[in-house]
């Protein structure tokens, strides 16, 4: 389903991403770890787009995302983000935010966007606060929010970026549980997390990267309980 093929990305003269090659089947739950400014915010904004790359490619269902001929606009549908700062428009309620790409960006029809977007507040465990604006919602709420926007366009793969790092711990569950809610129904989706139990429970599989490149992946289990490279030993040591 996405394919990295020695993908690099430099910023200037520095290296941020150094070859990585990993393919993500459709249904896996990829949960990628590393120390900070190791790539993994660009390695999934690589992915839809927000950035672009120097070398190798990224194959999205046989076809280079950065590809001429290929939309961004297409890809973005087909791929949803979310932040560590949910970035939700803040003059727009929540169901506004929902609505908006599909309706302003895809040319949909309001009321067929609109009760899609009811059934997403609903699987996001929010239809009480579908009229609220950002400012007048918690953390979580606003993540889950975030994910319903994500969810809109109706993406066959999803990128979390540190989706819960930014919440207080007391929402940090709610959003985590609306993540397994989506892995169950066996969405595609791209983790950048510290949810160390998370990734233990709800991942396919682990990826660690360090300076630029994957240094060691496999079951997140057997990852965590004996990992293979003193890297990310050492890495796994300080977060767990
Ligand atoms: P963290 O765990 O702190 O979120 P990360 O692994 O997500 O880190 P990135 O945000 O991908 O790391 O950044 C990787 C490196 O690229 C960092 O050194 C960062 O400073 C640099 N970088 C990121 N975006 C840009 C940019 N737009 N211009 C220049 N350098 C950038
Ligand atoms: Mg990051």
């Amino acid at each position: 389903v996405l394919k990295f093929d020695h993908v690099v990305k430099r910023f200037g003269d520095r290296t941020i991403l150094d070859g990585v090659s990993t393919t993500v089947q459709a249904g896996e739950i990829v949960c990628f770890i590393g120390p900070s400014g190791t790539g993994k915010s660009t390695l999934l904004r690589c992915v839809n787009g927000l950035e672009t790359i120097e070398g190798g490619n990224i194959l999205f269902e046989g076809k280079a995302v950065q590809a001429k001929q290929r939309s961004i606009i297409d890809v973005r549908r087909r791929i949803g983000m979310i932040f560590q700062h949910f970035n939700l428009y803040p003059h727009l309620t929540a169901l506004e935010n929902v609505m908006l790409a599909p309706v302003v960006v895809h040319g949909e029809d309001r009321k067929t966007v609109e009760e899609r977007a009811r059934g997403l507040f609903e699987k996001v465990r929010l239809s009480h606060r579908i009229n609220a604006y950002p400012a007048q919602m918690s953390g979580g709420e606003q993540q889950r929010v975030a994910i319903a926007r994500a969810l809109a366009t109706n993406p066959h793969i999803l990128l979390f970026d540190e989706p819960t790092s930014a919440l207080d711990p007391e929402t940090v569950g709610e959003v985590l549980a609306v993540m397994r809610d989506l892995a169950v129904e066996g969405r595609t989706m791209l983790v950048v997390t510290h949810e160390i139990r998370f990734a233990a429970d709800v991942g396919t599989r682990m990826v660690f990267l360090d300076g630029g490149k994957i240094v060691e992946e496999g079951n997140p289990r057997e990852m965590l309980a004996a990992p293979k490279s003193e890297r990310a030993k050492r890495f796994l040591s300080t977060i767990s």
